[in-house]
């Protein structure tokens, strides 16, 4: 089954909205299968968005997703990358829509909660990033069954 790279961001743990946000990937059916709270070092920070090095936002981002504790998960479940990036919502929080994570608690592009891996390759990128392997669980969700047909 597919995995996919969460991490609600300092301003998502700040605003007391890990409950919230955790809850909407588990009641949608997909699966926890890594979970930490920590703080992330510059050059966790700078490897994760290594991508966005030559932006102009880069240093700020860099300097916000450091500046507090983080919730970074791993989570489960057939299509979860794309699914979790619908329930994230657009980048902008103006633009993501209603209903959504961005869309619902968010009004700033620098502040909008949730990080979620674009695709297959960079979710699994961010994972061996973020977690080692026995840090991940396997298990199987007794309610699979009424899930998936
Ligand atoms: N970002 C920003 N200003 C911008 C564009 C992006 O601060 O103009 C930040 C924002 O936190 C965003 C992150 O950089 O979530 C990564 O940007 P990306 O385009 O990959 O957006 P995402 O995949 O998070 O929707
Ligand atoms: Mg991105």
């Amino acid at each position: 089954m597919e995995r996919t790279f969460l991490a609600i961001k300092p301003d998502g743990v700040q605003r007391k909205l890990v409950g919230e946000i955790i809850r909407r990937f588990e009641t949608k059916g997909f699966t926890l299968v890594g979970l930490k709270f920590m703080n992330v070092s510059r050059e966790l920070a700078e490897a994760h968005y290594d991508v966005h090095r030559e932006r102009p936002f880069f240093g700020s981002l860099i300097q916000f997703i450091t500046s507090g504790p983080v919730v970074a998960m791993v989570w489960e479940g057939d299509g979860v990358i794309a699914s979790a990036r619908k329930l994230i919502g657009a980048t902008n929080p103006l633009n993501s829509e209603p209903g959504t994570i961005r869309g619902d608690f968010g009004v700033n592009t620098g502040r909008n909660l949730i990080h979620g891996s674009d695709a297959p390759e960079t979710a699994l990128h961010e994972i061996s990033l973020w977690f080692k392997d026995e840090e991940l669980v396997n298990w199987a969700p007794e309610i699979k069954a009424w899930l998936y047909e």
